[in-house]
């Protein structure tokens, strides 16, 4: 009985594949005629941040295979920029994105989760290791965030540049918080007597914060 209920296979008839193939059709039209016309996109053809850093490349598992280049998008104003890449098996891919400090040094601010679909689902702090970049304390560190900047016209992908620029200004309050965290993190590493706890591989993420409901 139950191998029968397993091994059923729904058949939908060919009258509802052709309508799906129809679908399709009908929605790259519509879709293409808006992009030629400069007209606003439909709300189906949601903008995707992955898919537009990944610009139609093949998303490799490779840490250091950035999207959608080296460097990544930058504000060629306040400096800030961001890249997408992908080398966490949970996950579809992040972005790390970068404010700078006085004498030019990156500072990073914050990693961005992004899932299959497009939408951001998580926010990390990460280690010192994981970047590469200096430490700021929590204090410090609001100033940076407040200061993060990327104006769709000084970057070459305005839309998605504008993406990244919302989604942190948009949790500014719960970026500020995390970094609170990873101090208390911090603080009992020291307590713990971790002699460098920016280096220890046994910890990646430092704090997060989920966009989404489980
Ligand atoms: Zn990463």
């Amino acid at each position: 009985m139950m191998e029968g209920i397993l091994s059923y296979e729904v058949d939908y008839g060919t009258d509802h594949r052709d309508a799906n193939v129809n679908r399709r059709q009908f929605c790259t039209r519509t879709l293409m005629t808006a992009v030629a016309a400069g007209l606003p996109l439909p709300v189906w053809a949601k903008f995707n941040p992955a898919e537009a850093a990944l610009g139609g490349r093949t998303r490799t598992f490779d840490p250091h295979q950035h999207y959608p280049s080296e460097v990544g998008i930058q504000d060629v104003e306040s400096g800030c920029r961001f890249f997408f890449h992908h080398h966490r098996p949970e996950e579809y891919g992040h972005f790390h994105t970068f404010g700078r400090d006085e004498y030019g040094a990156p500072i990073h601010i914050v990693m961005i989760t992004i899932n299959a679909a497009g939408v951001a689902t998580k926010l990390t702090t990460t280690n010192q290791w994981v970047t590469g970049t200096r430490y700021v304390d929590a204090a410090g560190m609001s100033t940076f965030i407040d200061r993060f900047s990327l104006k769709p016209a000084n970057t070459k992908q305005p839309q998605l540049a504008s993406f990244i620029h919302e989604t942190v200004k948009k949790h500014r309050t719960a970026i500020d918080r995390l970094y609170r965290e990873r101090d208390a993190w911090l603080a009992e590493q020291k307590r713990l007597g971790n002699p460098s706890p920016f280096t220890d591989k046994r910890h990646e993420e430092l704090s997060s914060y989920s966009l989404v409901s489980t």
